[in-house]
């Protein structure tokens, strides 16, 4: 691996040194961070980046499953030059801007008018944190004070502020933060994969739903707020949740009066083959959390989008008596929203939806291929540009192997062939490009692939596999 501040480029090198002297970047060990293949990106453009270095990477990871629309998209930078020379920003606290307006009615007109608002947000979680406030409060408002918890999967991942995390389901990302919220709970994903032998991903998620049940008649529905998860998980290696998971939890939330938050930051948009992941079923949920591909994170924005029955038990003609006090200073930023607008446009009209589920299923297809071939790959699910590889677990005592988990030593050597991936968790590697992603792009990402597990196979030795 490289040396920090390595970076041959003129003067480059110093950018680098500068960082690791100045820069606490997210969600890293700094002391690893600084050996990783690139430090400075200089430029991007489509689905491809350039580093300090002038070397090219194909971007497979879309800035962290984000830049739906590919790099540098004219058409958005445009909207939003334009935006600034107009206004620049208006607080949601005291006034409206035209943007904010428009970009709520396309956000529901997407959605079917099934939401009646859109509440805006920064970033995922604090989408995530307001659906939760915004679950407690509508009980609240109703007389039912004892209904504020909160349950979500294990693996589930809904953003790193306090109250996100304390409905994430991965343990290590919440280990040092404690005590965190109480009365969040977590149940067993239906994650395919786990699927005891014999037992069809179905089956399993009927037994993992049971289990939702039992979790939630043994807290007592009448003291759960939100159910709340993702609909293709990601961040520990995808799982794609099967649709009769959901329909299950459509009809326990019916029943028990459970509003059920959708977290559709990462699945949003395109990414998983439909504008939203919720269209595979037809099964909607009664919050749903966009984020990342509302703007393919030209600008940063979030969006809650509420029912009318939720939103309705907010008013009253007292202004302090039931209103929702929360909010952010760049709630519903003008420029953001002229970006998200753009931002639609293009993936309506270039029609990266059905992009997404074309090329989806030929990377799935040839990464399924890969799996037959390698046995390194245990698990590759998928819908749509949202991919995960799931590498075995290795028992053999290399150094190399031993410092290194399997994703992110795959993922560091993907990056040295000039591929960008994304390593969920220690065993997971993840794929979601930008939804431009061609046939030839996907070949190159299972070029890549194939080359990089011939050479780790032979370090990792093809018998210690489990
Ligand atoms: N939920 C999901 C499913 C996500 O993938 C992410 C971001 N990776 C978040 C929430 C948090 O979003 P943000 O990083 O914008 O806060």
């Amino acid at each position: 691996m490289p040396e920090q501040g390595q970076g041959k480029g003129k003067g480059k090198g110093k950018v680098t040194r500068q960082d690791a002297a100045a820069v606490w970047h997210c969600w890293n060990q700094m002391e690893v961070y600084l050996q990783q293949m690139f430090t400075v990106i200089d430029d991007a453009e489509g689905v491809e980046m350039t580093d300090q270095d002038g070397k090219v990477y194909l971007d497979a990871n879309s800035s962290l499953w984000n830049v739906n629309i590919g790099h540098r998209n004219q058409k958005v930078i445009h909207a939003i030059t334009e935006q600034f020379q107009r206004l620049d920003h208006a607080s949601l606290f005291l006034s409206t801007n035209s943007p904010a307006v428009h970009l709520a009615k396309k956000l529901k007109e997407m959605t079917g008018d099934r939401y009646g608002h859109v509440f805006y947000t920064n970033s995922g979680s604090e989408a995530t944190d307001t659906a939760i406030k915004i679950a407690r409060q509508y009980f609240y408002n109703r007389g039912e004070t004892e209904r504020y918890k909160v349950i979500s999967l294990h693996r589930g991942y809904h953003g790193s502020t306090l109250g996100a995390i304390s409905a994430c389901g991965i343990p290590y990302d919440k280990r040092a933060f404690g005590p965190l919220m109480p009365g969040f709970f977590q149940a067993v994903v239906p994650d395919p994969f786990d699927a005891p032998e014999g037992m069809t991903a179905d089956e399993w998620a009927e037994v993992c739903l049971e289990e939702l049940r039992l979790l939630i008649e043994q807290e007592g529905p009448e003291t759960v707020s939100a159910f709340i998860a993702e609909p293709v998980q990601g961040s520990e290696g995808v799982c794609v949740i099967p649709d009769s998971y959901w329909r299950g939890v459509r009809e326990l939330c019916d029943r028990t009066g459970i509003l059920w938050i959708s977290d559709e930051i990462a699945t949003g948009f395109g990414r998983t083959g439909r504008m939203f992941a919720a269209e595979h079923s037809g099964i909607w949920p009664d919050l749903m959390l966009l984020a990342k591909g509302i703007t393919s994170g030209y600008l940063p924005l979030g969006a809650v989008l509420v029912p009318k029955i939720v939103f309705d038990e907010f008013l009253g003609s007292v202004k302090l008596e039931r209103e929702f006090v929360h909010g952010f200073t760049t709630s519903g930023h003008p420029v953001a929203c002229a970006a998200a607008l753009a931002n639609i446009e293009v993936i309506e009209e270039e029609g990266l939806v059905a992009n997404s589920a074309a090329a989806g299923s030929y990377l799935l297809e040839g990464m399924l291929a890969l799996k037959e071939r390698f046995p390194s790959i245990v698990d590759v699910q998928g819908k749509g540009l949202l991919l995960g590889i799931r590498l075995a677990k290795w028992t053999g005592k290399s150094p190399m192997t031993a410092e290194w988990p399997p994703a992110m030593l795959a993922m560091n050597f993907l990056a040295k062939r000039g591929l960008i991936t994304h390593a969920a968790g220690t065993h997971a590697v993840v794929l979601a490009p930008s939804l431009t992603f061609t046939a030839e792009h996907c070949d190159r990402v299972l070029q890549a692939f194939a080359q990089v597990l011939t050479t780790l196979e032979k370090i990792w030795g093809r018998e210690k596999y489990v």
